[in-house]
């Protein structure tokens, strides 16, 4: 669970995919004190370094020849996967630093 560092209150992971995902909404508003919400920039790091993933096993399964259920079964799960995971891997500070 994420917590806003002013005023301690909880940022759910539904509402951290629903802003950055769905509404597109950065940096993200505590819903207590109105304090913005950045990420830390290794949780960012983190999230990024997941990214390559897909592409790298879309690769892999044209290169092996797969069927098309079978990777396209494939795709679906580690897209559910990355997407379940994503908000349990971001942290929440106060300051906007650099990613590098
Ligand atoms: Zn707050």
């Amino acid at each position: 669970m994420n917590f806003c560092p002013n005023c301690h209150a909880k940022v759910s992971r539904w509402e951290l995919v629903k802003k950055t995902l769905i509404k597109k909404i950065y940096p993200i508003r505590c819903t207590q004190c109105s304090q913005s919400l950045y990420f830390t920039a290794k949780s960012l790091r983190i999230t990024f370094s997941l990214i390559p993933i897909l592409p790298i096993v879309l690769i892999m399964l044209i290169v092996f020849d797969v069927p098309e259920t079978i990777s396209g079964l494939t795709i679906f799960a580690l897209l559910f996967m990355l997407l379940s995971t994503y908000p349990f891997l971001l942290e929440l500070t106060d300051k906007e630093k650099k990613l590098y």
